[in-house]
C-alpha cells in the first residue's frame, strides 16, 4: 500500500498521540496547530491506568512515568479535613496494572512532540476551513492547503473541525460551574499527601508533583465568566480564591500562600452533547473535539489517549479509511460518552451546596469502602488496548 497521508487538526495531547500512533504504523502525518508553538497550560494532569495503558502502545510510558509523581495517600475528605475515601494506588495498581500518575502538562506535551518528526509539526496553523469536494478532503490553513487521505479533528471543545462537517451537531454546554488550576513553587515541606476536599457548591483538591510542587484545583458552581487573561485577571483570581478558599483546612492556606498569582487559572467547564456519529467519510473526530467532558473523573485526556491509539488500531492495513473510521466511532463513542455522563453526575454530587444533601453525600462516601469505590471505577479504569495494538518497534524519525 502507499503511503498514506493524515492531516491533525489540533497539536493537544489527543492530536499529537494520534499523531505518533499513525506514524509509528507508517502514516505521513502532519499537525496542523493554531497556537504559535506547542504548548500546555501551566497546571498538572492526572493519568490513570488506562492512559498508561494507551502510552505503553505509542512506546512512551516510561518517559511519561518518569517525569510524574505517584500520589502514595490521597481520597476525599470533608469541608473540616476529615477523610471520607482514600486512594489506594497499591491496590489501582493491582487490579488495573497501573498507578494514579500526576504530572506537569508542559512535561506530557514534550514528551508527545519529541516522539514526532520536527517536520511533522506545524504550529501557526490555524485551520480556517475543511470541506469535502466530492473527490478530496480539502482542509485549508494558515500555511495553504492539504488534501490528505484522512483528516482527525482532534481541535478541542470549540472544534472548527466539528463545526464544518457536523453543522447540525450542538454545541458545548456549560455544567453550571468554573474550576481554577494553579502549580506552587517548590515547597521545603510539601503536604504527606494529597486530597480533594468537598465543601457546599465549592471543592478544593491537592496533589504532588516531582520536585516539590503541588498541583491544585478548585471548583465553584458560578455564572460562566469567560477566560481569565493578562496579569492582572490572574491577580484577581488569586485574590478570589484566598477570599473562598483561604480559611479551608490546613494545608490549603499555605498551599495558597505557595501560589504566584500569576500561576492562576481559571475555566468555566463545559462537556459536549453526544453526537451521533465521530466518523464523517475520511474524516474523524477524537479528544474533546469528540467528547468534551468535566474534569471530575480526571479522563478527558486519558480518553483521548485511547482514542489515539484505538483510531490508529482500526487504520492499520485497512484499505478503506472511512470503513475503519466506522469501526473507531463504534468502538469509542459509547464508552467516550458513558465516561462523560459518569464524569458530569459526579460533578453534581460534588457540587451539592444544600446541606442535608451535603450530609448525605458525605456520610454515603464516608461509608463506602474503598474496594467498592474502586470496582466500580472497573468499567472507566479497567480499559485495555486494542488485542494487537502493541507497538511494532522504537518511534523513528
Ligand atoms: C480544569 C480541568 C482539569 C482537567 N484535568 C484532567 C486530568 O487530570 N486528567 C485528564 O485526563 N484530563 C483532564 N482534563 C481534560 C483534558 O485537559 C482534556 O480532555 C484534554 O486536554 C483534551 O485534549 P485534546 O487534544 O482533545 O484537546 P485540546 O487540549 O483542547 O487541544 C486542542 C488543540 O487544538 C488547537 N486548535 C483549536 N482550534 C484549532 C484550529 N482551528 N486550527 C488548528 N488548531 C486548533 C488548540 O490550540 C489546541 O492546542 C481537565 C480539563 C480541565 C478543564
Amino acid at each position: 500500500m502507499p503511503q498514506r497521508a493524515a492531516t491533525i487538526v489540533g497539536g493537544g495531547i489527543g492530536g499529537l498521540a494520534t499523531a505518533i500512533a499513525l506514524h509509528r504504523r507508517g502514516w505521513h502525518v502532519e499537525v496542523l496547530e493554531r497556537a504559535p508553538e506547542f504548548t500546555e497550560v501551566g497546571a498538572g494532569i492526572s493519568l490513570w491506568p488506562n492512559a498508561l495503558h494507551a502510552l505503553e502502545v505509542l512506546g512512551l510510558a516510561d518517559d511519561v512515568r518518569a517525569l510524574g509523581a505517584v500520589e502514595t495517600g490521597g481520597g476525599v475528605r470533608d469541608r473540616r479535613g476529615r477523610r471520607l475515601s482514600r486512594t489506594d494506588n497499591a491496590e489501582l495498581t493491582r487490579r488495573f496494572g497501573h498507578p494514579l500518575l500526576v504530572l506537569h502538562r508542559a512535561d506530557l506535551l514534550r514528551v508527545l512532540t519529541d516522539a514526532l518528526p520536527a517536520d511533522s509539526l506545524r504550529p501557526g496553523s490555524e485551520v480556517t476551513a475543511v470541506r469535502d469536494d466530492g473527490r478530496d478532503l480539502v482542509v485549508e490553513h494558515r500555511g495553504g492547503q492539504s488534501r490528505p487521505d484522512l483528516v482527525v479533528g482532534a481541535d478541542g471543545l470549540r472544534s472548527a473541525v466539528r463545526r464544518a462537517l457536523w453543522p447540525d451537531a450542538a454545541g458545548p454546554r456549560y455544567a453550571g460551574y468554573t474550576a481554577w488550576r494553579m502549580v506552587t513553587a517548590p515547597l521545603a515541606e510539601p503536604p504527606p499527601e494529597g486530597a480533594a476536599i468537598w465543601g457546599r457548591g465549592e471543592r478544593f483538591g491537592y496533589t504532588a508533583l516531582p520536585g516539590g510542587r503541588m498541583y491544585c484545583f478548585a471548583t465553584a458552581s458560578l455564572p460562566p465568566a469567560g477566560a481569565a487573561s493578562g496579569p492582572s485577571e490572574h491577580a484577581r483570581e488569586h485574590a478570589e480564591l484566598l477570599r473562598r478558599f483561604g480559611s479551608w483546612p490546613d494545608p490549603v492556606p499555605a498551599l495558597l500562600a505557595a501560589v504566584p498569582p500569576d500561576a492562576v487559572l481559571r475555566h468555566d467547564l463545559y462537556d459536549l452533547p453526544p453526537l451521533p456519529s465521530f466518523a464523517h467519510g475520511r474524516a474523524a473526530l477524537l479528544g474533546d473535539a469528540a467528547h468534551a467532558m468535566t474534569p471530575n473523573l480526571g479522563q478527558g485526556a486519558c480518553q483521548a489517549l485511547e482514542d489515539a491509539v484505538t483510531l490508529a488500531h482500526c487504520l492499520d492495513g485497512a484499505p478503506d479509511v472511512a470503513a475503519a473510521l466506522r469501526s473507531y466511532d463504534l468502538l469509542r463513542r459509547p464508552r467516550t460518552q458513558a465516561v462523560t455522563r459518569r464524569s458530569a453526575r459526579l460533578g453534581a454530587i460534588g457540587q451539592l451546596a444544600w446541606p442535608p444533601a451535603v450530609l448525605l453525600r458525605d456520610t454515603a462516601a464516608r461509608l463506602t469502602p474503598t474496594w467498592v469505590m474502586l470496582r466500580s471505577m472497573t468499567p472507566v479504569l479497567g480499559w485495555t488496548p486494542p488485542a494487537d495494538a502493541r507497538p511494532v518497534g522504537p518511534v523513528t524519525e
